[in-house]
C-alpha cells in the first residue's frame, strides 16, 4: 500500500496539467490505464485554439490560456506551443455573427477566393477570425508531464483504477494487477470514462456523455495548402485545415454517442466528411492518407466540471472537457488547482467564477 496526498485518475491533458499545478504542494500520483499517457482524446485532437468555440463560459478559459500557450514560462518550455493560421467561418446566407469580443472581420467573396482558390460559388459570406492557431499538443502534454515529474509527481502506467472506497478520510484505490494506493483526495480526470470511474468509486455519476468525432487526412489535387486557415461553416457540419502541401485535416463535425472505448472511425463518417468537403471546394480527391476518431466527453450543459463532489468527500471532478480540453488546459488547470488546494486563484484565472463549473450545479438532478 502506498500513501499519497492526491491520486489523479487519467494521464491525458486534464490529469497531467492539473498534476503539474499541484505536485509541488501535494504528493501526487497519476494512475493511467494505458501503457502511455495521451493515448485517448488528448492524442487524437484536431489541435487548434479557437476562441469562438465552446460558448460564453468556455471562451474565457480559452482566452486566459492564450498567453501561456504562446509564450510559456521559461521553466516550463523554451518555445511557443502555438502557430497562428487563422480561421474562416463561411456561410451561404448573410447575417451570421461571432460572439461579441472576439477579434474578427467579414471578408468579401474576392478575398475569400484568393485565400481558398476553388471555393464553390454558393459560399458567399465569410468571417475571418485571425487569432486561431495550431497547438503543439504532444509538446504541451509532454511539458505538463515533465513539470509534474520535476515537482515530485509519479506516473503509474498500465494501472487502471478498478475500484475505490472511502473510509476514515482516505480513498483506497485498487488498480489493475492488485496494487492499492491511498490518499485523502481522488481526482477523476478519466475523460470518456469519468462516469465509469465515479461508479467504480461508489460515487454518483454526472451524466457525462462521450461522443465520437472522426478526422480524415485527405490528399487532394491542389497545392499550397500547408497554411490554409481552419475553414468551417457556421452551421457546424464540417471543418478542415491545411496539413501538408497537398493535404488537409477534415472532420464531418460528427458527435456520435458511444460507450467509452478505443474509438475508431467508421467508413460512413469518412464518406460523409468527403461529401461535405466536395460541396465546399472543387479540389479533386486523391486518397485518404489516414483517419482516426476520438471521444469528446460532455456534461449535460456542455461545460467542464471542476470541483469537489457534493456528496462524496475528497472526490474531485476534472472532467467534461468536450472539444476544448487542449486549448483551455492552462487556465482550467490553474482554476481547478485553486479549488482543490483551497487557495486564491492564480492571476491567469482571477476573473473566472469557478462556481459556474462546479459539480454542485447538478445537485438538483440527483435523487
Ligand atoms: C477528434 C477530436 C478533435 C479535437 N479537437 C480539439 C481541438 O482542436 N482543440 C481542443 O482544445 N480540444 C480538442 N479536442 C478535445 C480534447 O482532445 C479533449 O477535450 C481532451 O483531450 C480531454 O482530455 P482528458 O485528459 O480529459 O481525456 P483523455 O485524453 O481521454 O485522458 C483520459 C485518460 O484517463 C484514462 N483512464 C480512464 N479510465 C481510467 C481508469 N479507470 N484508471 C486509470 N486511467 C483511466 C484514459 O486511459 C485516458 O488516458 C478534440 C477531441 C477529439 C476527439
Amino acid at each position: 500500500m502506498s500513501d499519497w496526498d492526491v491520486i489523479i485518475v487519467g494521464g491525458g491533458i486534464a490529469g497531467a496539467s492539473l498534476g503539474a499545478e499541484i505536485a509541488a504542494k501535494r504528493r501526487t500520483i497519476i494512475v493511467e490505464s494505458e501503457a502511455q499517457c495521451g493515448y485517448h482524446a488528448t492524442g487524437r485532437s484536431a489541435a487548434f485554439w479557437l476562441e469562438s468555440y465552446g460558448g460564453p463560459h468556455v471562451a474565457p478559459l480559452t482566452a486566459a490560456s492564450r498567453e501561456f500557450l504562446d509564450a510559456p514560462p521559461a521553466d516550463f518550455a523554451d518555445r511557443s506551443f502555438l502557430r497562428t493560421r487563422g480561421a474562416l467561418h463561411i456561410s451561404r446566407d448573410p447575417g451570421a455573427e461571432l460572439p461579441a469580443g472576439i477579434a474578427s472581420r467579414h471578408i468579401e467573396r474576392d478575398e475569400l477566393e484568393r485565400i481558398v482558390p476553388g471555393i464553390r460559388p454558393e459560399w458567399r459570406f465569410a468571417t475571418l477570425e485571425p487569432g486561431c492557431a495550431d497547438i503543439d499538443v504532444a509538446g504541451l502534454h509532454a511539458a505538463y508531464l515533465g513539470a509534474f515529474r520535476r515537482h515530485g509527481g509519479e506516473v503509474a502506467l498500465d494501472s487502471r483504477l478498478r475500484s475505490a472506497r472511502h473510509s476514515n478520510g482516505r480513498w483506497t484505490v485498487e488498480v489493475e494487477g492488485g496494487a492499492t494506493i491511498n490518499a485523502p483526495v481522488l481526482v477523476n480526470a478519466g475523460g470518456a470514462w469519468a462516469d465509469a470511474v465515479a461508479a467504480a468509486s461508489g460515487v454518483q455519476s454526472l451524466g457525462l456523455a462521450p461522443k465520437r468525432r472522426t478526422m480524415v487526412q485527405l490528399r487532394v489535387g491542389q497545392s499550397g495548402l500547408r497554411d490554409l486557415p481552419l475553414i468551417d461553416d457556421l452551421e457546424g457540419t464540417f471543418y478542415f485545415k491545411g496539413e501538408g502541401e497537398r493535404s488537409v485535416w477534415l472532420s464531418p463535425h460528427d458527435e456520435i454517442e458511444t460507450d467509452p472505448c478505443d474509438a475508431a472511425p467508421e467508413e460512413i463518417d469518412i464518406a460523409v466528411a468527403i461529401d461535405r468537403f466536395e460541396r465546399v471546394v472543387d479540389w479533386p480527391i486523391e486518397r485518404v492518407e489516414r483517419s482516426w476518431a476520438g471521444l469528446r466527453t460532455f456534461a449535460p450543459d456542455r461545460l467542464p466540471v471542476y470541483g469537489f463532489d457534493l456528496d462524496a468527500p475528497g472526490f474531485f471532478w476534472c472532467a467534461g472537457q468536450g472539444g476544448f480540453g487542449i486549448q483551455t488546459s492552462p487556465a482550467a488547470a490553474k482554476l481547478a488547482a485553486s479549488v482543490l488546494l483551497g487557495e486564491p486563484p492564480d492571476a491567469m484565472v482571477r476573473g473566472i467564477d469557478p462556481g459556474i463549473l462546479s459539480p454542485s450545479r447538478f445537485a438538483e438532478a440527483r435523487p
